[in-house]
């Protein structure tokens, strides 16, 4: 019954993704945060952070969870009340994907680069059971061997409406 299954994989294109994210142009989580790039499925937004699905998930779910002002350095660029918000946001999504998705492990990491995506962003996302040992952490993250899942758009678009109820239903 693994998660991933259930969507086919399409492959990466490494050497095309890496001359759009080193092409110079705008950040592309400045591009999500300002409007000017729609193509990412939106499930939170807050007057400090955004909470969208990367578009080329490995796992069904996959959200990365970053500030909305550009920071680069994941520590040094926050103080700690900055971190500490950022981080409470990253525990919210994490438990409302454990709620909405089969989640034997939950993976969380901050990874980017300068050379490309370096807008500070953590990655949040749901190891589903009946995953082999060695499919499992970066192996199950990574889309440049395995490419990545072709969810269909509705399936995303229900998943985030499940997602932003588990969230609302944190606040009662
Ligand atoms: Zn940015």
């Amino acid at each position: 019954m693994a998660e991933p299954a259930r969507f086919p994989r399409v492959p990466f294109d490494v050497a095309r993704y890496v001359a759009g994210v080193s092409s110079g142009r705008e950040c592309f989580i400045c591009r999500i945060v300002s409007g000017a790039d729609t193509r990412h499925e939106i499930i939170y937004r807050d007057e400090a952070h955004i909470a969208f699905f990367n578009r080329f998930p490995t796992l069904s779910g996959y959200t990365l969870v970053a500030p909305l002002e550009h920071r680069e350095q994941v520590v040094a660029d926050f103080d700690l009340d900055e971190y500490l918000a950022l981080q409470a946001l990253v525990h919210r999504i994490g438990r409302a994907m454990a709620e909405v998705l089969p989640t034997e492990r939950l993976y969380l990491m901050s990874l980017g680069s300068q050379a490309g995506n370096s807008h500070v962003h953590w990655h949040v996302a749901a190891l589903p059971p009946g995953v082999a040992y060695r499919d499992q952490q970066f192996a199950a993250l990574m889309a440049d061997d395995q490419g990545y899942l072709d969810i269909p758009a509705a399936e995303l678009a229900r998943l985030a409406v499940a997602l932003r109820q588990a969230l609302e239903a944190q606040r009662e």
